[in-house]
């Protein structure tokens, strides 16, 4: 039996314009600009990561902004909403907040915590979570929201599934999670004890079309596991179930495996380490372009394709 896995490390997702994301993200929700750099897929489009402010494994939201991307379509095989905690008593600060921004919310109840529903300026589907188990965590301090109220990491995903039970099974009897309750076509599990992104719901919606993706839509959640010793059994252990995963990929501020979980979803467990502190100090994080050793000699070329930028808190522009 592998180690368990620890929740979430990050989710990553599509965006269009680069700015307006950046804006969101970092402006309206507090979140922090803990590293700029690129696609390593695609060293011509940006990689935006936030998180709190060191970018702790369970915060990170990150982006691949394509100017003029088409939007995506929600829909099956896809995550449908990605969820942040606030503390309890933050949410009516959240539902002023919004409604200032004139960004629509609407409240819900859900497994007795109170909701936010909302969307980025893409149309990604965004929840706000009062969620008791992250009272105690602090808030970062040097944001544009009151540390108080911060966001402070994930709550949870929504996968959602034309069959659940497919991702059911691979979710219980491969990954470690437990169901732990139901209501309606939502299944909630966990898989560790309740903190920063230990939950992910299942949505079963037979009748829907599969999601397209697209600006807007989530490209992957990725899992946290401790090393790459550990990562090695996950990848054996995934690869036992017979589903496809790939080698170990250097993600620069982790390791990487992927692979799709029968319902389409794909997942990545990455490593804790090393972490967005590799090639920055904490207090510089955010702050300039960071490329991985292998693009240094085209950063040139990359600087003058990459679309400019006005990063948070800085009158000049780069790129
Ligand atoms: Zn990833």
């Amino acid at each position: 039996m592998a180690e368990p896995l620890m929740g979430i490390h990050h989710v990553t997702a599509i965006a269009s314009d680069p700015q307006r994301n950046l804006d969101f993200y970092t402006g309206k929700l507090g979140l922090r600009l803990v590293k700029l750099t690129v696609n390593f897929d695609d060293p011509g489009t940006y990689h935006f990561y936030f998180g709190d402010e060191l970018g702790t494994p369970g915060t990170i939201l990150t982006f691949f902004p394509w100017p003029g991307a088409r939007a995506g379509r929600a829909g099956t095989g896809q995550i449908g909403a990605t969820a942040f905690s606030v503390p309890v008593n933050s949410l009516g600060f959240w539902r002023d907040h919004l409604a200032r921004l004139d960004i629509d919310s609407t409240p819900e109840t859900r497994f007795d915590q109170e909701v936010l529903v909302f969307a980025d300026p893409d149309g990604m589907a965004l929840e706000l979570v009062g969620d008791s188990a992250v009272d105690s965590v602090p808030g970062w301090e040097g944001g544009p929201i009151p540390a108080e109220h911060a966001i402070r990491g994930f709550h949870s995903v929504t996968l959602w599934e034309a069959d659940a039970n497919v991702t059911d099974t691979i979710l219980q009897k491969g990954l470690g999670f437990a169901a732990i309750d139901e209501a309606g076509e939502r299944t909630r599990y966990h898989i560790a004890e309740p903190g920063i992104g230990t939950r992910v719901d299942v949505l079963h919606l037979p009748d829907t079309a599969p999601a397209r993706g697209g600006a807007g839509t989530v490209h992957h959640v990725a899992w946290r596991t401790t090393d790459r010793d550990t990562q090695q059994e996950w990848q054996a252990r995934v690869s036992a179930r017979g589903l496809h995963v790939t080698d170990i990929l250097d993600r620069q501020y982790f390791t990487s495996i992927y692979f799709r979980e029968p319902g389409g979803v794909l997942f990545e467990i990455a490593t804790d380490p090393p972490g967005f502190t590799f090639d920055e100090t904490p207090e510089s994080l955010g702050t300039s372009l960071r490329l991985p050793p292998w693009y240094e000699k085209q950063r040139p070329v990359i600087e003058q394709v990459l679309p400019k930028l006005q990063l948070p808190g800085r009158e000049e522009t780069r790129g």
